[in-house]
């Protein structure tokens, strides 16, 4: 089967075109994402480019030069804009901006003011080429921890159509021969660059699907595992904290604690001072457990005002001392305050045990739980280990 330039070019084109309905749907429905109408914007434009020069639609090869070079160019830029809003970096307006009018004045220029084709091409092979290795900076760069080789995989597709830009320039600018606008005279040079635009319809845009659809995995992880008011995982997210500990223990052996924080008259801080200042000694208490610096220890809002830390293989004398780190960190961050006197207290129930076969979570929560009622009998304010 043979299958002539045109039909593959135009087969190329409606598969660009249909991954930008695609990205506006989802520039639509995912709308929180930043960078996603941006990409919509770069497939759209890269797709109307690809379709309308494939074929050759247009017989006159000035407009036709128009009609591809500047939505081609443009449709890049809006690429990297996107990725620079994907990522996180500012100024990505000016960067298209400054890409869309480069676009603009190299095709008109080499086309209608000072024609000359090798200089068109050669131009606009840069700022593709530099539009491309940008994008392909950024994602390898910037990316998600949840999705890392996502983003690896999308920087390789934009560093090698980076690569195709600049080698079609190379090629086209040192030829000896005359050249005509898509430089049919040199078959390499005019296959590299289709291949670039090929790459980028078959891998890159269902790449960038991907990177959205691992964004809002990511942004769902975060809305169901962990609380909005101190940032620390909910219970939902420690649990599989818990079972991989257990795993390890039951492998290797080991030790696990529990630990429940319960903050002291906590009732009456919301009763004296309102609900916000309530709700700000809960964010004290999360910034205290987030910053603590214990690597073995994973924190939890357990449910009101109380925490839950599991910690993985440590001693007894270690965990106290955590626990008492936890205890003054978190008096005196409520003391800066400055509405809460001298602070609030927190009462701590620790619990330990070595992991085997007959090991239960919840027995061992349990006795940690007994603990902190303890620790609030004898005064709150203070550390309770079981023995
Ligand atoms: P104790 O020293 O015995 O622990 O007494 P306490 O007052 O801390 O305990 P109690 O269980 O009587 O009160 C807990 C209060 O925590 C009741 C509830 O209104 C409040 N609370 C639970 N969640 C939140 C929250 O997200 N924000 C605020 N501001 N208050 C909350
Ligand atoms: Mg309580
Ligand atoms: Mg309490």
């Amino acid at each position: 089967m043979t299958i002539d330039e045109p039909t593959l070019m135009t087969a190329l084109g409606l598969a660009a075109l249909t991954a930008s309905a695609m990205f506006i749907a989802l520039a639509i429905f995912a709308r929180q994402i930043p960078g996603v109408r941006y990409w919509a914007a770069g497939a759209l434009a890269v797709g109307f480019a690809t379709v309308l020069d494939g074929p050759r639609l247009i017989a006159d090869w000035r407009l036709a030069s128009l009609m591809f070079n500047i939505p081609f160019t443009t449709g890049q830029a809006f690429i990297l804009a996107g990725t620079m809003q994907f990522c996180n970096r500012p100024h990505a307006h000016r960067v298209l901006r400054v890409f869309a009018v480069l676009a603009v004045v190299l095709t008109v220029m080499f086309t209608y003011i000072t024609p000359d084709d090798k200089w068109r091409i050669w131009s606009l092979c840069c700022c593709q080429g530099a539009a491309n290795l940008a994008t392909a900076y950024l994602l390898f760069r910037y990316p998600d921890p949840f999705s890392r080789p996502v983003f690896i995989a999308s920087s390789i597709v934009a560093l090698l159509q980076a690569l195709a830009a600049l080698a079609q320039g190379v090629l086209v600018s040192l030829s000896a021969v005359s050249i005509t606008y898509a430089s049919p005279q040199l078959p390499v040079a005019n296959m590299i660059s289709w291949g670039g635009a090929m790459l980028n319809i078959i891998a890159g845009n269902w790449l960038m699907f991907l990177l959205i659809m691992l964004r809002l995995v990511a942004d769902l992880r975060v809305v169901a595992e962990r609380d909005v008011l101190t940032g620390l995982l909910n219970r939902r997210g420690l649990r599989p904290h818990i079972d991989a500990i257990l795993r390890r223990g039951e492998a290797h052996g080991g030790a696990i604690g529990i630990m429940i924080l319960d903050i002291d008259h906590f009732k009456q801080i919301n009763d004296t001072h309102g609900h916000e200042v309530g709700d700000k000694v809960l964010t004290v208490m999360g910034e205290v457990l987030l910053k603590m610096g214990f690597p073995s220890a994973t924190p939890c809002r357990w449910g009101g005002e109380e925490f839950c830390i599991v910690v993985e293989g440590q001693s007894r004398d270690y965990m106290v001392q955590m626990a008492e780190h936890i205890r003054k960190s978190f008096q005196q961050g409520t003391a800066e305050l400055g509405v809460l006197g001298s602070g609030r207290t927190v009462s701590v129930g620790i619990g330990r045990s070595f992991i085997d076969a007959q090991f239960d979570v919840s027995s061992l929560i349990s006795v940690a739980d007994a603990q902190l009622y303890l620790a609030k009998l004898a005064g709150r304010d203070r550390v309770a280990v079981a023995e």
